[in-house]
Formats: C-alpha cells, sequence, structure tokens
C-alpha cells in the first residue's frame, strides 16, 4: 500500500475538455491497474462511468453547493482525507469547477492533514484553443487560472488553425511566461506530464515499453534520468536540473545538507525532505521528462 498519493487539480473553464481530461487519466489509471480518487465540483458534468472506477462510487465524490477553491476548502480537505483513509488511492485527481482558482485549491494540498500524504502535485488549467481563437471570456478568471497554472493544456488544436494554434500559444505565454504549454486533441496528453516517473517507475517501464511518451499531436516527449554525484548543494542540483527547461522532474538526491527528494512541475521546482526509506538504489537518480529535440512545438 502506497504511504503517499500524487493529486493533480484540473481547472480551466467550461467546455474547456476538463472532463474529456479526467476521463483519459481514469482509463490509464485503470490499464496500469492503479486506483484513482476523483473529487469533482463540476457538479454533473463528468456523469462518469462507474467501470473506471476501480471501487465504484467510494472513489468518486461531487461536491456541491460552492467552489472549492474557497467556500469549500474545508468540505475539499475532509473529503480527501476521507478517500485516503477507505481507500487509499495511487492517485488523486480534484476536478474544480470553471470559476475556480487552482492555486487556491492546491494550498488545501499543502496543509494539514492532507499534507502528510499529498506527495508530488501540480495545477494543470485545461484551455480550449477554440475558445481562444474566439477572443471569448479570456479576462479576469482565466487570466488568474492561467498565470497560476504549473501545465497548461491547449486543448482541442483539431478545431483551429495553426496560425490561430500559435497566438493562442503567444497569448498564454505572454499571461504565464515559463509555463510549459501541452497541446492536445480530445484531452490526450501522455499520464507521465501530468503524474510524474520516480526513477523506480521509469525502470520497470524500460523493461515494458520505450520510454518515450507520445501524444496525439506532433510534439513528442521522453523521459530520461539524470544522475547527480552526492555532495553537490541544492543551488548546484536546481541550476543544472532548470537548465534542463523540463516540465517534470522527480528523483532523489544526496547534497552536501543530506539527502533531498526532488519534484519539479513547469516553473515550481522544489528540494524537500525524502520519505523514511529512499531504496539505495535510488539515491542520485533523478527523471526528467521534456519535450524532444527535433520536435519544436514552435516552428518559426
Ligand atoms: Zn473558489
Amino acid at each position: 500500500m502506497a504511504e503517499r498519493a500524487p493529486a493533480l487539480v484540473v481547472s480551466g473553464f467550461l467546455g474547456s475538455g476538463k472532463t474529456t481530461l479526467v476521463r483519459h487519466l481514469l482509463a490509464d489509471a485503470q490499464a496500469r491497474g492503479l486506483r484513482v480518487a476523483v473529487v469533482s465540483n463540476e457538479f454533473g458534468e463528468l456523469g462518469i462511468d462507474e467501470a473506471l472506477l476501480g471501487d465504484g462510487d467510494e472513489a468518486w465524490v461531487e461536491l456541491a453547493g460552492g467552489c472549492v477553491c474557497c467556500k469549500l476548502s474545508e468540505e475539499l480537505s475532509e473529503t480527501l482525507q476521507m478517500l485516503w483513509e477507505r481507500i487509499h488511492p495511487d492517485r488523486v485527481v480534484i476536478e474544480t469547477s470553471g470559476v475556480a482558482m487552482p492555486f487556491e485549491t492546491q494550498l488545501t494540498l499543502w496543509r494539514e492533514p492532507v499534507s502528510a500524504w499529498v506527495d508530488d502535485d501540480a495545477a494543470v488549467v485545461v484551455c480550449s484553443a477554440e475558445q481562444l481563437a474566439e477572443g471569448r471570456d479570456l479576462d479576469g478568471t482565466f487570466e488568474y487560472q492561467v498565470s497560476s497554472a504549473d501545465l497548461l493544456l491547449l486543448n482541442k488544436c483539431d478545431l483551429v488553425s495553426e496560425g490561430a494554434l500559435a497566438a493562442a500559444e503567444a497569448a498564454l505565454a505572454e499571461l504565464s511566461p515559463g509555463t510549459p504549454i501541452l497541446r492536445s486533441v480530445h484531452g490526450q496528453v501522455p499520464p507521465e506530464l501530468l503524474f510524474p516517473l520516480d526513477p523506480a517507475q521509469l525502470r520497470a517501464r524500460r523493461r515494458a515499453d520505450p520510454p518515450a511518451v507520445a501524444p496525439h499531436v506532433h510534439e513528442r516527449f521522453s523521459a530520461t534520468e539524470l544522475a547527480f554525484e552526492p555532495g553537490l548543494s541544492e543551488d548546484e542540483i536546481t541550476a543544472r536540473l532548470q537548465a534542463t527547461g523540463a516540465v517534470r522532474i522527480k528523483g532523489f538526491v544526496l547534497t552536501d545538507a543530506g539527502p533531498r527528494l526532488v519534484q519539479g512541475v513547469g516553473r515550481r521546482l522544489e528540494l524537500g525532505p525524502p520519505p523514511a526509506s529512499v531504496p539505495p538504489a535510488l539515491m542520485g537518480r533523478v527523471v526528467v521528462i521534456r519535450r524532444e529535440p527535433g520536435h519544436d512545438p514552435h516552428p518559426h
């Protein structure tokens, strides 16, 4: 049974494709035999196929009557804690309503009691390329959602021209400089970008299938492992990892101040205390997922 579980906050406007993304993640987890707990604040939207949830509706909670980033933050915390104690999920997905703030929702994950068991967490904001091209509803809430995202998913890429996609990416990059923008169609994005692999998983995957993660658009991502010699400073490790331009980073390093768990998503990179028992074979190994060179999504 897992000691901790990664959590993903899925935000974005109604109609952006959040629900499709959540379904995709559930199907992926089911294929891997993983148990997912879903908390949805987008009432009645998912209309979820019970078969996708390993433990039936115990793993699926809808929170209605307010927004989980503010009014229902206490309920969100209690619900997550209940799900953890009851089913010990391998992964947690929180689908917010269209008006919620992803960062405020993440705060619940960083506070007790949830912080005691939530592992890596990330906020992905799903944006509709079609809505962006039409220039609708793009002020205020949208700007705040985009600017506080760890990852941006530019969805519905098949519905607009390449020129409109480039313009949409430029607009998102201006609102949220440095945040990775992932193109998708029907929410199809490599799950490894949203739920990172640790070095042990990367090795297991290598035996099973090639490590390249292939999304349904022309971008390609690859997962590779970097080795870090013991005794480096946190600053040195941070500088080296930031230079990789990785979308996601996860692993363990032995710094000059002791062992650290390294977790990165988009612009956010954290070196924190490691779990109680890090297998010695995993120390000094960090998995980075980045765009493959030669597949520049921004050809100019
Ligand atoms: Zn709210």
